[in-house]
């Protein structure tokens, strides 16, 4: 009896080494082989810091179309869209524009409070990437020239002694201060695109300076008597604002963003607006 404990306690000490053995072996593996790699999932929207908590609240210069506009009181658009297929990727279900003029946007963001991100065609640019934070760029885009019908432009010189209008604080408006103003164009500033296809309607100024796709919406109705003199490549790429104090925010923007790429879902949104699949 005492040689038969002996022996089953030998093989109990065995069992347990093998199997210690083997869970070592398994673990080993599992420790080191790196994660499967998946998309990150972003925060919950209830961790997510929002003006209106389990609301996204964006800052927008809703007259430019189609990105931004108001139509019977409800925000629409292409920004209105993509926006609102992001934040519902990062678990937003309510997604608000609140109106605002194109130049106020920056400053508002930062003092905070108002709205949480600045959706609003809005170009990166390096002087505005020092006040903000912006997305992975969403959409490509140029300037133009917007003249009444019979209007041409090929160079700066065309409108030497001309009246050209722009919208204040937009890269149309810089472009045409340092390449029209030396050439001898009066740059007058309204504060929104609207405003200055009112003023080349009403004979106020020549010529309007103003991003492509936009200029192209305005002149689609031939009622308007406008055309699209001249494109003016710049390579402008839009990104959505983002205060520097909400890192959370962006990074679910960015997933978002990404998220509805792969989908196929951001053809389906930019097919809507222009008619058809953007170009890769
Ligand atoms: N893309 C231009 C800019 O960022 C114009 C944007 C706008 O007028 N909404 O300055």
């Amino acid at each position: 009896m005492v040689k038969y404990g002996k022996f089953v306690a030998l093989i109990t000490v065995a069992v347990v080494a093998v199997a210690a053995f083997a869970l070592v072996g398994c673990s080993q593996p599992a420790a080191t082989t790196p994660a499967p790699t998946t998309t990150s999932t972003a925060a919950p929207a209830a961790d997510l810091k929002l003006v209106t908590p389990g609301q996204l609240t964006a800052g927008s210069d809703t007259t430019f179309p189609p990105f931004e506009s108001i139509v019977g009181g409800v925000a629409q658009g292409f920004d209105v869209d993509l926006l609102t297929a992001i934040a519902k990727e990062a678990g937003i279900t309510k997604v608000v524009f609140s109106s605002e003029i194109f130049d106020s946007l920056i400053p508002t963001l930062k003092a905070g409070g108002k709205f949480d991100v600045i959706a609003s065609g809005m170009t990166i640019k390096p002087e505005r990437k020092l006040e903000i934070d912006f997305t992975d760029p969403y959409f490509d885009s140029n300037q133009s020239v917007a003249m009444k019908t019979g209007g041409t432009y090929t160079a700066p010189a065309d409108l030497k002694g001309k009246k050209v209008g722009v919208q204040s604080g937009t890269t149309g408006a810089s472009w045409a201060v340092e390449n029209l103003k030396p050439a001898g164009a009066t740059v007058i500033q309204f504060k929104d695109t609207a405003s200055c296809f009112a003023a080349l309607q009403a004979g106020n100024v020549d010529a309007v300076i103003n991003d492509l796709p936009v200029t192209a919406e305005y002149v689609k109705d031939p009622s308007k008597g406008l055309i699209m003199a001249a494109q003016i490549p710049t390579g402008e790429q839009y990104g959505f604002g983002v205060s520097k104090d909400n890192p959370a925010l962006l990074k679910a923007l960015n997933d978002g963003l990404a998220k509805v790429r792969a989908s196929g879902e951001y053809d389906t949104i930019y097919t809507k607006y222009f008619g058809t699949a953007p170009s890769k």
